[in-house]
């Protein structure tokens, strides 16, 4: 049986695992991090091809893996309605996702604690080589190691993420930690307020712990910051600078409370006590664009290939359709040459399309001073609009 290598045991790396592991492989997934990753992430958007891998892999979609929003309503900083639409899309959790696809895999061939170093190509197969100075041998590597992919960092020097100019501040708060009056205002939608060059909004996720009652409300505010204003927040108290991965608690006390000053001042009430009663944190958005997704046998997967902006909300659902891609492409072909090819052909240009795409979305925010079109019926239908309706990613899979 041909053995697969997979680097990062993410969502991407996962989706893969899952379906090569189905489809009769030897499959082996590398995670740096140390331990479970399911009590990290927030909420996600969902889509209807996102539902049909998991159906595919016969992981049920209840209402602990997502709920619906029917209706998307923007306001303005007192609370008034300037726009409402009809919706009807599934709001999940990052950890609603990961923990069926993490449960359904062998945990025997997910090994934790395995950084990825290097590697190299030998007579038609992989060698992987790891931190810990061990090294796994397949015939086919996956990179599936997200934005900072070291995997890609070896095929191609020089290709790095491109800071966009602004962040996305963000958080989850249970509903019970809500007031009475909140929880009623904001009902079950999907609410938006648009202060200028910014785009805030939130939805309700499945609760966090699948053992716990009631749901979440998720919240996310992108908000411009010059490279000189993200190294002041990703600073701690002690003056050390944590780059991009800056762990939550750390974050300043005087940056928190900034943050919610800014809410209370920019948002509407009840919008506000979400950012009020929560411990915001903070991700710098980044646009990555592979030249190839395939050289030789090593593939490129989910983030570690293209990262789009959120403003698609697709992050989640293009690694699963890069993974299914693969999957089929691998079905239907004996030569892995021709599967590979095209795989980096359907996949390459999914993806350069979806970074054009959420890169015009979030335009007005990286140039706010050019007053870009940000007005509420525009914004509210291609945030994260349904595959189907957007023709120019409307490709095979
Ligand atoms: C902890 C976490 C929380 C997230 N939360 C959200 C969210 O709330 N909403 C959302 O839309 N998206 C979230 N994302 C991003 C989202 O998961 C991705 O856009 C999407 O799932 C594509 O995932 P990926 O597997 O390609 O990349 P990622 O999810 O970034 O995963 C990459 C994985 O590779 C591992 N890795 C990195 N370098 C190495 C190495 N050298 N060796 C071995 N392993 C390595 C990382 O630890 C990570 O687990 C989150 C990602 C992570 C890791």
């Amino acid at each position: 049986m041909p053995r697969v290598l997979i680097i990062g045991g993410s969502l991407g790396g996962l989706f893969a695992a899952n379906l090569l592991h189905d489809l009769g492989w030897d499959v082996e997934v590398y995670e740096k991090v140390g331990d479970d990753l399911a009590a990290r992430g927030a909420g996600i958007g969902t889509h209807t091809e996102l539902l049909g891998v998991l159906a595919q892999l016969g992981i049920t979609i209840d209402e602990r893996l997502g709920i619906e929003a029917a209706e998307r309503i923007c306001v303005d900083r007192g609370g008034r309605e300037l726009y409402r639409t009809r919706w009807g899309h599934i709001m999940s959790a990052w950890a609603s996702v990961y923990r069926p696809l993490k449960d359904r895999f062998p945990a025997g061939r997910y090994h934790f604690g395995k950084g990825f170093r290097s590697f190299e190509e030998s007579s038609g197969g992989v060698i992987a080589r790891f931190e810990d100075g061990s090294e796994a041998r397949g015939d086919l590597l996956i990179g599936a190691d997200g934005l900072r992919s070291a995997v890609r960092g070896q095929l191609f020097q020089g290709v790095e993420p491109r800071y966009a100019g602004y962040v996305a501040w963000r958080s989850i708060v249970e509903e019970s930690a809500l007031p009475a009056a909140t929880r009623e205002w904001l009902g079950a939608g999907y609410w938006f307020v648009l202060p200028p060059g910014e785009m805030m909004l939130c939805y309700q996720v499945p609760a966090k712990d699948p053992k716990r009652a009631g749901r979440d409300w998720n919240w996310v505010w992108y908000r411009p910051v010059t490279p000189a204003q993200l190294a002041d927040i990703s600073t701690d108290l002690t003056g050390r600078n944590h780059g991009i991965a800056m762990p939550p608690p750390l974050i300043r006390p005087d940056v928190t409370a900034s943050i919610k000053s800014d809410a209370r001042r920019l948002l509407a009430p009840h919008i506000a006590t979400l950012v009020e009663r929560s411990q915001p944190f903070f991700q710098a958005i980044f646009d990555v664009e592979s030249p190839r997704l395939a050289v030789g046998r090593v593939v490129l997967l989910g983030d570690a290939a293209f990262v789009a902006r959120p403003h698609v909300g697709m992050g989640v659902t293009k690694g699963a359709l890069d993974a299914l891609c693969l999957y089929k492409s691998l079905q239907q072909s004996g030569n892995p040459d021709a599967a590979l090819a095209r795989y980096d052909r359907l996949r390459g240009e999914f993806g350069r399309r979806c970074v054009a795409r959420a890169r015009r979305l979030g335009a007005y925010i990286e140039f706010p001073e050019r007053r870009l079109d940000q007005r509420p019926e525009r914004v509210l239908h291609e945030v994260a609009a349904a595959l189907s309706d957007i023709p120019e990613l409307a490709l095979e899979v």
